[in-house]
């Protein structure tokens, strides 16, 4: 991993769950040097206003891959940090009225049975039972996501900072007003091009 003396080799804009996020991947992927810019504090932005849910089965590639990836994450960084950040696996619930919600969970029921994922097709009853406040008297379908959970989305954002931060490649700069500088220089950069 190169030192953090000059110009860094990455250069992040932002310190919120993705900033931090990137950061830590690119320390444990000993890219180079690393300079994270938040203007204000990490992880005060969009990110703790989040109710920090991950939904485990989503027919959107994408949307799959940065579950996984999260998850994966979570059992990372509470070894290299060896602080729980309390994932709470509670399960899902999803509740179908119309008959274009319906026609969603019984999508998420087929890509389950391709990727071997968990989904259950619940009764009323049982819906009721787990949800006791729910008022399902309008629903037609109820599906169980046992794999569902969430985690509070500031300490993960605060826990990929530290993580990143412990490899000397990273430097997190708050209320940084340098940032500035470098988008400068991104302009004049795409202007040339
Ligand atoms: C009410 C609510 C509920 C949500 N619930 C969920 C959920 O359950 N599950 C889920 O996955 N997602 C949820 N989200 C979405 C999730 O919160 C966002 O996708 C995520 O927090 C975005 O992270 P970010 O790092 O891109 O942005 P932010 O957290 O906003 O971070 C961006 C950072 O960049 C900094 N910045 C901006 N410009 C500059 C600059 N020029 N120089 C330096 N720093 C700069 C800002 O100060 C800020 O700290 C929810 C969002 C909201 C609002």
């Amino acid at each position: 991993m190169k030192s953090l003396k000059g110009n860094p080799d990455f250069l992040i804009i932002g310190g919120g769950i993705f900033g931090c996020a990137i950061a830590w991947n690119l320390a444990r992927r000993s890219s180079g040097s690393v300079l994270l810019l938040e203007r204000q504090e990490l992880a005060t932005a969009t990110t703790p206003r989040a109710a920090g849910i991950i939904r485990n089965l989503n027919t959107k590639p994408g949307q799959t891959a940065l579950k996984t990836q999260t998850k994966d994450a979570i059992g990372l960084l509470s070894e290299e940090l060896e602080e729980s950040l309390h994932w709470h696996q509670v399960g899902g619930l999803l509740v179908a009225e119309s008959e274009a919600n319906i026609l969603h969970l019984e999508d998420l029921d087929r890509h389950a049975i391709k990727h071997g994922e968990n989904f259950r097709w619940v009764e009323r009853p049982e819906a009721e039972d787990l949800v006791p406040w729910l008022d399902a008297s309008k629903a037609n379908k109820f599906a169980l996501l046992p794999d569902d959970g969430f985690i509070d989305p500031y300490l993960l954002a605060t826990f990929y900072a530290k993580a990143a931060k412990k490899n000397g490649a990273v430097r997190l700069q708050t209320n940084s007003l340098r940032c500035i500088k470098y988008f400068l220089v991104l302009t004049v950069c795409s202007a040339d091009s």
